[in-house]
Protein backbone atom coordinates (compact mmCIF):
# COMPACT_ATOMS: atom_id res chain seq x y z
CA UNK A 1 0.00 0.00 0.00
CA UNK A 2 1.31 3.51 -0.57
CA UNK A 3 -0.30 6.29 1.56
CA UNK A 4 -0.21 9.53 -0.22
CA UNK A 5 -0.95 13.41 0.48
CA UNK A 6 -2.07 15.82 -1.54
CA UNK A 7 -1.35 19.86 -1.06
CA UNK A 8 -4.41 21.20 -3.10
CA UNK A 9 -6.70 17.91 -3.32
CA UNK A 10 -9.76 20.19 -4.46
CA UNK A 11 -7.63 22.01 -8.07
CA UNK A 12 -7.28 20.59 -11.12
CA UNK A 13 -4.34 18.48 -10.44
CA UNK A 14 -5.55 17.64 -6.38
CA UNK A 15 -8.83 15.63 -7.92
CA UNK A 16 -7.30 14.25 -11.16
CA UNK A 17 -4.76 12.71 -8.88
CA UNK A 18 -8.02 11.61 -6.45
CA UNK A 19 -9.00 9.57 -9.66
CA UNK A 20 -6.08 8.00 -9.84
CA UNK A 21 -6.43 6.73 -6.12
CA UNK A 22 -9.97 5.46 -6.99
CA UNK A 23 -8.31 3.19 -9.81
CA UNK A 24 -5.50 1.92 -7.90
CA UNK A 25 -6.64 0.53 -4.90
CA UNK A 26 -2.66 0.14 -3.75
CA UNK A 27 -3.36 3.68 -3.05
CA UNK A 28 -4.22 5.09 0.44
CA UNK A 29 -4.96 8.87 0.71
CA UNK A 30 -3.62 9.62 4.30
CA UNK A 31 -3.70 13.69 4.20
CA UNK A 32 -5.53 16.52 2.18
CA UNK A 33 -5.11 20.35 2.13
CA UNK A 34 -7.26 22.84 0.15
CA UNK A 35 -7.71 26.89 0.34
CA UNK A 36 -11.72 27.09 1.24
CA UNK A 37 -13.39 25.19 -0.69
CA UNK A 38 -15.52 22.66 2.85
CA UNK A 39 -17.58 20.97 0.47
CA UNK A 40 -15.36 19.56 -1.50
CA UNK A 41 -12.96 19.10 1.04
CA UNK A 42 -15.90 17.43 3.33
CA UNK A 43 -16.61 14.88 0.44
CA UNK A 44 -12.98 13.80 -0.38
CA UNK A 45 -13.00 12.79 3.34
CA UNK A 46 -16.44 10.77 3.35
CA UNK A 47 -14.92 9.24 0.51
CA UNK A 48 -11.12 9.25 1.11
CA UNK A 49 -10.93 8.80 5.38
CA UNK A 50 -7.70 10.23 5.17
CA UNK A 51 -6.01 11.13 8.27
CA UNK A 52 -5.82 14.63 8.45
CA UNK A 53 -7.59 17.20 6.98
CA UNK A 54 -6.16 21.03 6.21
CA UNK A 55 -8.28 23.72 5.48
CA UNK A 56 -6.28 27.43 5.00
CA UNK A 57 -8.26 29.68 6.91
CA UNK A 58 -9.22 28.88 10.59
CA UNK A 59 -12.88 29.86 9.32
CA UNK A 60 -13.24 27.67 6.30
CA UNK A 61 -11.51 24.80 9.21
CA UNK A 62 -14.04 25.41 11.95
CA UNK A 63 -16.61 24.75 9.66
CA UNK A 64 -15.17 21.73 8.40
CA UNK A 65 -14.69 20.38 11.70
CA UNK A 66 -18.47 20.67 12.96
CA UNK A 67 -19.50 18.70 9.32
CA UNK A 68 -17.12 15.94 10.04
CA UNK A 69 -17.33 15.43 13.95
CA UNK A 70 -18.70 11.93 13.19
CA UNK A 71 -15.39 10.91 11.27
CA UNK A 72 -11.65 9.99 12.46
CA UNK A 73 -10.01 12.78 9.96
CA UNK A 74 -8.70 15.40 12.12
CA UNK A 75 -9.12 19.01 10.79
CA UNK A 76 -6.02 21.21 11.08
CA UNK A 77 -5.63 24.82 9.42
CA UNK A 78 -3.12 27.05 8.28
CA UNK A 79 0.47 27.03 7.79
CA UNK A 80 0.81 25.01 10.80
CA UNK A 81 -1.24 22.46 9.36
CA UNK A 82 0.24 22.37 6.58
CA UNK A 83 3.76 21.85 7.96
CA UNK A 84 2.36 19.01 10.16
CA UNK A 85 0.47 17.45 6.85
CA UNK A 86 3.80 17.66 5.56
CA UNK A 87 5.76 15.58 8.51
CA UNK A 88 3.07 13.23 8.64
CA UNK A 89 4.31 9.71 9.88
CA UNK A 90 2.20 7.93 7.81
CA UNK A 91 2.63 9.03 4.38
CA UNK A 92 5.21 8.14 1.93
CA UNK A 93 4.48 10.70 -0.79
CA UNK A 94 3.59 13.91 -1.08
CA UNK A 95 1.73 15.80 -4.32
CA UNK A 96 2.41 19.32 -4.58
CA UNK A 97 -1.09 20.66 -6.06
CA UNK A 98 -0.77 23.60 -4.78
CA UNK A 99 -0.72 27.56 -6.67
CA UNK A 100 2.00 29.68 -5.34
CA UNK A 101 5.16 29.97 -3.00
CA UNK A 102 2.69 28.77 -0.29
CA UNK A 103 4.18 25.17 -1.36
CA UNK A 104 7.73 26.28 -0.40
CA UNK A 105 7.43 25.41 3.77
CA UNK A 106 5.62 22.67 3.46
CA UNK A 107 8.05 21.27 0.49
CA UNK A 108 10.68 21.68 2.61
CA UNK A 109 9.30 19.75 5.73
CA UNK A 110 8.29 17.29 3.46
CA UNK A 111 11.88 16.74 1.84
CA UNK A 112 13.46 16.85 5.47
CA UNK A 113 10.93 14.30 6.85
CA UNK A 114 11.95 11.81 3.87
CA UNK A 115 8.93 12.14 1.51
CA UNK A 116 9.01 11.34 -1.70
CA UNK A 117 8.13 14.49 -3.41
CA UNK A 118 5.69 14.27 -7.09
CA UNK A 119 5.92 17.96 -8.03
CA UNK A 120 3.42 20.29 -9.58
CA UNK A 121 3.62 23.31 -7.70
CA UNK A 122 6.38 24.59 -9.98
CA UNK A 123 6.40 27.73 -7.87
CA UNK A 124 8.21 25.99 -5.39
CA UNK A 125 11.23 25.23 -7.47
CA UNK A 126 11.22 28.64 -9.59
CA UNK A 127 11.68 30.45 -6.27
CA UNK A 128 13.77 27.61 -4.12
CA UNK A 129 14.98 25.61 -6.81
CA UNK A 130 18.55 26.35 -5.03
CA UNK A 131 17.29 25.05 -1.44
CA UNK A 132 14.72 22.45 -2.35
CA UNK A 133 17.71 20.37 -4.87
CA UNK A 134 20.41 20.21 -2.54
CA UNK A 135 18.52 19.29 0.22
CA UNK A 136 16.74 17.06 -1.78
CA UNK A 137 20.04 14.95 -2.51
CA UNK A 138 21.44 15.45 1.06
CA UNK A 139 18.18 13.63 2.23
CA UNK A 140 18.49 11.18 -0.50
CA UNK A 141 14.56 12.12 -1.35
CA UNK A 142 13.15 11.84 -5.07
CA UNK A 143 11.76 15.00 -6.79
CA UNK A 144 9.29 13.32 -8.96
CA UNK A 145 7.96 16.06 -11.63
CA UNK A 146 4.19 16.35 -12.28
CA UNK A 147 4.04 18.71 -14.78
CA UNK A 148 3.67 17.47 -17.92
CA UNK A 149 6.42 18.58 -19.75
CA UNK A 150 9.41 18.12 -17.02
CA UNK A 151 8.16 14.65 -17.01
CA UNK A 152 8.41 14.27 -20.62
CA UNK A 153 12.01 15.16 -20.09
CA UNK A 154 11.99 12.43 -17.33
CA UNK A 155 10.87 9.79 -19.16
CA UNK A 156 13.06 10.64 -22.28
CA UNK A 157 15.96 10.47 -19.75
CA UNK A 158 15.10 6.87 -18.24
CA UNK A 159 17.74 4.91 -18.51
CA UNK A 160 19.85 6.94 -20.55
CA UNK A 161 23.44 8.52 -19.15
CA UNK A 162 22.61 12.53 -18.35
CA UNK A 163 26.11 13.66 -18.68
CA UNK A 164 25.27 12.98 -22.67
CA UNK A 165 22.38 15.64 -22.72
CA UNK A 166 22.75 18.11 -25.13
CA UNK A 167 20.17 19.96 -25.27
CA UNK A 168 16.29 19.98 -23.46
CA UNK A 169 13.24 20.48 -26.03
CA UNK A 170 11.04 21.91 -24.03
CA UNK A 171 7.28 22.15 -25.90
CA UNK A 172 4.40 24.00 -25.84
CA UNK A 173 1.21 24.75 -27.19
CA UNK A 174 1.89 28.53 -27.54
CA UNK A 175 -1.62 29.43 -26.05
CA UNK A 176 -4.99 30.71 -27.33
CA UNK A 177 -3.33 33.74 -28.69
CA UNK A 178 -0.87 32.24 -30.80
CA UNK A 179 0.32 33.95 -34.02
CA UNK A 180 -1.78 37.20 -32.81
CA UNK A 181 0.52 40.45 -32.32
CA UNK A 182 1.01 42.99 -29.58
CA UNK A 183 -2.46 45.41 -31.12
CA UNK A 184 -4.13 42.38 -31.26
CA UNK A 185 -4.05 41.47 -28.20
CA UNK A 186 -4.92 44.50 -26.33
CA UNK A 187 -8.56 43.89 -25.42
CA UNK A 188 -8.46 40.54 -24.61
CA UNK A 189 -10.28 39.26 -22.02
CA UNK A 190 -10.43 36.84 -19.28
CA UNK A 191 -12.83 34.78 -20.91
CA UNK A 192 -10.53 34.58 -23.98
CA UNK A 193 -7.41 34.04 -21.85
CA UNK A 194 -9.34 31.08 -20.22
CA UNK A 195 -10.12 29.27 -23.12
CA UNK A 196 -6.69 26.94 -23.98
CA UNK A 197 -6.60 24.82 -26.90
CA UNK A 198 -5.89 21.78 -24.94
CA UNK A 199 -5.44 21.49 -21.06
CA UNK A 200 -7.62 22.09 -18.72
CA UNK A 201 -6.22 23.53 -15.97
CA UNK A 202 -6.48 25.99 -13.13
CA UNK A 203 -7.39 29.49 -13.74
CA UNK A 204 -3.99 31.05 -13.00
CA UNK A 205 -2.25 28.49 -15.07
CA UNK A 206 -4.29 28.78 -17.97
CA UNK A 207 -3.57 32.34 -17.79
CA UNK A 208 -0.17 31.89 -17.68
CA UNK A 209 -0.31 29.77 -20.38
CA UNK A 210 -1.78 32.33 -22.96
CA UNK A 211 0.93 35.22 -21.43
CA UNK A 212 3.88 32.58 -21.87
CA UNK A 213 4.78 33.46 -18.63
CA UNK A 214 3.88 29.29 -17.76
CA UNK A 215 6.40 28.06 -20.13
CA UNK A 216 9.06 31.04 -18.42
CA UNK A 217 8.67 29.00 -15.44
CA UNK A 218 8.85 26.08 -16.61
CA UNK A 219 12.46 27.00 -18.20
CA UNK A 220 13.65 27.79 -15.13
CA UNK A 221 11.29 24.57 -13.33
CA UNK A 222 13.81 22.68 -15.48
CA UNK A 223 17.10 24.01 -14.82
CA UNK A 224 16.40 23.10 -11.51
CA UNK A 225 14.91 19.35 -12.03
CA UNK A 226 17.50 18.62 -14.57
CA UNK A 227 20.57 20.32 -13.59
CA UNK A 228 20.92 22.41 -17.00
CA UNK A 229 21.84 25.78 -18.01
CA UNK A 230 18.88 27.63 -19.50
CA UNK A 231 21.05 28.12 -22.85
CA UNK A 232 20.81 23.53 -23.20
CA UNK A 233 16.78 24.25 -22.78
CA UNK A 234 15.24 25.63 -25.72
CA UNK A 235 11.15 26.20 -26.38
CA UNK A 236 9.59 25.16 -28.83
CA UNK A 237 6.02 25.54 -30.35
CA UNK A 238 3.72 22.73 -31.04
CA UNK A 239 -0.14 23.86 -31.30
CA UNK A 240 -1.09 20.21 -31.32
CA UNK A 241 0.24 19.36 -28.04
CA UNK A 242 1.05 15.92 -28.91
CA UNK A 243 4.77 15.52 -27.89
CA UNK A 244 4.89 16.61 -24.45
CA UNK A 245 8.68 17.23 -24.47
CA UNK A 246 11.86 16.17 -25.91
CA UNK A 247 15.60 15.50 -25.15
CA UNK A 248 18.34 15.72 -27.31
CA UNK A 249 21.66 13.69 -26.85
CA UNK A 250 25.21 13.88 -27.77
CA UNK A 251 24.88 11.58 -30.71
CA UNK A 252 22.31 14.18 -32.35
CA UNK A 253 19.60 11.31 -30.50
CA UNK A 254 16.44 12.46 -29.88
CA UNK A 255 14.24 10.87 -27.09
CA UNK A 256 10.81 12.48 -26.45
CA UNK A 257 7.48 11.11 -25.06
CA UNK A 258 4.23 11.43 -26.80
CA UNK A 259 0.64 10.78 -25.72
CA UNK A 260 -2.61 12.52 -25.74
CA UNK A 261 -2.91 16.09 -23.31
CA UNK A 262 -4.11 14.27 -20.25
CA UNK A 263 -2.52 15.30 -16.86
CA UNK A 264 -3.56 11.84 -15.29
CA UNK A 265 -0.76 10.12 -17.15
CA UNK A 266 2.19 12.26 -15.87
CA UNK A 267 0.68 12.34 -12.05
CA UNK A 268 -0.04 8.72 -12.29
CA UNK A 269 3.75 8.11 -13.93
CA UNK A 270 5.24 9.89 -10.66
CA UNK A 271 3.06 8.22 -8.57
CA UNK A 272 3.96 5.06 -9.77
CA UNK A 273 7.48 5.65 -11.19
CA UNK A 274 9.30 3.47 -12.38
CA UNK A 275 6.01 0.81 -13.15
CA UNK A 276 3.19 2.28 -15.96
CA UNK A 277 0.48 1.24 -14.64
CA UNK A 278 -2.60 0.75 -17.25
CA UNK A 279 -5.02 3.58 -18.02
CA UNK A 280 -8.34 3.76 -19.64
CA UNK A 281 -8.54 7.03 -22.00
CA UNK A 282 -8.42 8.51 -25.57
CA UNK A 283 -5.08 7.03 -27.68
CA UNK A 284 -3.30 8.61 -30.35
CA UNK A 285 -4.13 8.41 -33.32
CA UNK A 286 -1.36 9.59 -35.75
CA UNK A 287 -3.97 9.17 -38.91
CA UNK A 288 -6.36 11.49 -37.47
CA UNK A 289 -3.82 13.86 -36.23
CA UNK A 290 -2.39 14.10 -39.35
CA UNK A 291 0.50 16.33 -39.11
CA UNK A 292 2.44 17.72 -35.87
CA UNK A 293 3.80 21.64 -36.81
CA UNK A 294 6.37 23.15 -34.84
CA UNK A 295 7.56 27.08 -34.74
CA UNK A 296 9.64 29.24 -32.83
CA UNK A 297 7.93 31.18 -30.03
CA UNK A 298 7.74 34.67 -30.71
CA UNK A 299 8.97 36.17 -27.59
CA UNK A 300 8.54 39.98 -28.45
CA UNK A 301 4.70 39.79 -28.56
CA UNK A 302 4.67 36.71 -25.35
CA UNK A 303 7.20 38.10 -22.89
CA UNK A 304 6.21 35.66 -20.20
CA UNK A 305 9.51 33.77 -21.78
CA UNK A 306 12.27 36.55 -22.68
CA UNK A 307 11.48 37.45 -18.91
CA UNK A 308 11.67 34.36 -17.89
CA UNK A 309 15.04 34.23 -19.13
CA UNK A 310 16.28 37.49 -17.68
CA UNK A 311 15.32 35.98 -14.16
CA UNK A 312 17.57 33.36 -14.22
CA UNK A 313 20.50 35.74 -15.77
CA UNK A 314 20.09 37.78 -12.60
CA UNK A 315 19.59 34.67 -10.51
CA UNK A 316 19.20 34.81 -6.68
CA UNK A 317 15.58 36.37 -6.16
CA UNK A 318 14.96 37.55 -9.50
CA UNK A 319 12.95 34.53 -10.44
CA UNK A 320 11.10 34.83 -6.97
CA UNK A 321 10.09 38.67 -8.61
CA UNK A 322 8.97 37.11 -11.67
CA UNK A 323 7.23 34.84 -10.87
CA UNK A 324 5.17 36.93 -7.70
CA UNK A 325 4.56 39.81 -9.72
CA UNK A 326 2.99 37.68 -12.20
CA UNK A 327 0.82 35.73 -9.64
CA UNK A 328 -0.54 39.39 -8.53
CA UNK A 329 -0.72 40.48 -12.05
CA UNK A 330 -2.80 37.66 -12.92
CA UNK A 331 -5.17 37.93 -9.51
CA UNK A 332 -5.71 41.36 -10.88
CA UNK A 333 -6.46 40.16 -14.84
CA UNK A 334 -8.71 37.45 -13.28
CA UNK A 335 -10.18 40.57 -11.64
CA UNK A 336 -10.55 42.44 -14.04
CA UNK A 337 -8.58 45.54 -12.72
CA UNK A 338 -5.93 45.86 -15.30
CA UNK A 339 -5.60 44.88 -19.11
CA UNK A 340 -3.88 41.86 -20.33
CA UNK A 341 -1.02 43.33 -21.69
CA UNK A 342 -0.80 45.39 -17.95
CA UNK A 343 0.32 41.93 -16.97
CA UNK A 344 3.69 41.96 -18.79
CA UNK A 345 4.23 45.28 -18.01
CA UNK A 346 3.62 45.27 -14.12
CA UNK A 347 5.97 42.27 -14.06
CA UNK A 348 8.67 44.05 -15.93
CA UNK A 349 8.52 47.39 -13.79
CA UNK A 350 8.68 44.79 -10.49
CA UNK A 351 11.63 43.47 -11.25
CA UNK A 352 13.15 46.74 -12.38
CA UNK A 353 12.56 47.81 -9.00
CA UNK A 354 13.96 44.63 -7.34
CA UNK A 355 17.76 44.94 -6.04
CA UNK A 356 18.69 40.78 -6.52
CA UNK A 357 19.88 39.16 -3.22
CA UNK A 358 21.81 36.32 -4.22
CA UNK A 359 21.50 32.78 -2.53
CA UNK A 360 18.61 33.66 -1.10
CA UNK A 361 17.24 32.25 2.37
CA UNK A 362 13.09 31.19 2.73
CA UNK A 363 12.76 33.69 4.39
CA UNK A 364 14.63 36.68 2.17
CA UNK A 365 12.71 34.62 -0.92
CA UNK A 366 9.21 35.39 1.28
CA UNK A 367 10.30 38.94 1.33
CA UNK A 368 10.93 39.51 -2.24
CA UNK A 369 7.66 37.85 -2.66
CA UNK A 370 6.19 40.92 -0.70
CA UNK A 371 8.06 43.44 -1.92
CA UNK A 372 6.73 42.12 -5.41
CA UNK A 373 3.40 41.79 -4.46
CA UNK A 374 3.22 45.85 -3.32
CA UNK A 375 5.17 47.16 -5.88
CA UNK A 376 1.83 45.44 -7.67
CA UNK A 377 -0.72 46.53 -5.39
CA UNK A 378 0.65 50.06 -5.73
CA UNK A 379 1.61 50.09 -9.60
CA UNK A 380 -1.72 48.15 -10.59
CA UNK A 381 -3.78 50.23 -9.58
CA UNK A 382 -2.92 53.51 -11.14
CA UNK A 383 -2.42 51.45 -14.79
P1 LIG B 1 -6.06 24.92 -8.95
O1 LIG B 1 -6.28 26.37 -8.77
O2 LIG B 1 -7.01 24.15 -9.77
O3 LIG B 1 -5.98 24.20 -7.51
C1 LIG B 1 -5.20 24.69 -6.45
C2 LIG B 1 -5.44 23.91 -5.18
O4 LIG B 1 -4.66 24.49 -4.12
C3 LIG B 1 -6.89 23.93 -4.69
O5 LIG B 1 -7.18 22.70 -4.08
C4 LIG B 1 -6.87 25.02 -3.62
O6 LIG B 1 -7.88 24.86 -2.64
C5 LIG B 1 -5.50 24.79 -3.01
N1 LIG B 1 -4.96 25.97 -2.32
C6 LIG B 1 -4.82 27.23 -2.81
N2 LIG B 1 -4.33 28.04 -1.86
C7 LIG B 1 -4.14 27.27 -0.75
C8 LIG B 1 -3.64 27.52 0.54
N3 LIG B 1 -3.24 28.73 0.91
N4 LIG B 1 -3.60 26.48 1.42
C9 LIG B 1 -4.02 25.24 1.08
N5 LIG B 1 -4.48 24.95 -0.16
C10 LIG B 1 -4.54 25.96 -1.06
O7 LIG B 1 -4.56 24.77 -9.51
P2 LIG B 1 -3.97 23.64 -10.47
O8 LIG B 1 -4.22 24.02 -11.86
O9 LIG B 1 -4.34 22.30 -9.98
O10 LIG B 1 -2.40 23.87 -10.25
C11 LIG B 1 -1.73 23.45 -9.07
C12 LIG B 1 -0.22 23.52 -9.31
O11 LIG B 1 0.11 22.59 -10.31
C13 LIG B 1 0.26 24.88 -9.80
O12 LIG B 1 1.54 25.12 -9.28
C14 LIG B 1 0.35 24.69 -11.30
O13 LIG B 1 1.32 25.53 -11.90
C15 LIG B 1 0.78 23.24 -11.38
N6 LIG B 1 0.41 22.57 -12.65
C16 LIG B 1 -0.90 22.42 -12.97
C17 LIG B 1 -1.26 21.80 -14.15
C18 LIG B 1 -2.71 21.56 -14.52
O14 LIG B 1 -2.98 20.89 -15.50
N7 LIG B 1 -3.67 22.07 -13.79
C19 LIG B 1 -0.27 21.32 -15.01
C20 LIG B 1 1.07 21.48 -14.64
C21 LIG B 1 1.38 22.11 -13.45
MG1 LIG C 1 3.34 22.24 -18.12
Amino acid sequence: MKKIGILGSTGSIGTQTLEIVRNNKDLQVTALAAGSSVSKMEEQIREFLPQIAVMWSEEAAGELRTRVADTNTRVLSGMEGLLELAVCPEMDVLVTAIVGMIGIKPTIAAIEAGKTIALANKETLVTAGHIIMPLAKEKKVSILPVDSEHSAIFQSMHGENRERVRKILLTASGGPFRGKKRDELRNITVEDALKHPNWSMGRKITVDSSTLVNKGLEVIEAKWLFGVEPEAIQVVVHPQSIIHSMVEYADGGIMAQLGMPDMKLPIQYALFYPDRRPMEGKRVDFFELGSMTFEKPDTDTFRGLSMAYEAIASGGSMPTVFNAANEKAVALFLDKKIRFLDIYDLIQGAMESHKTIQNPSVEQILEAETEAYDYIMNSGRRS
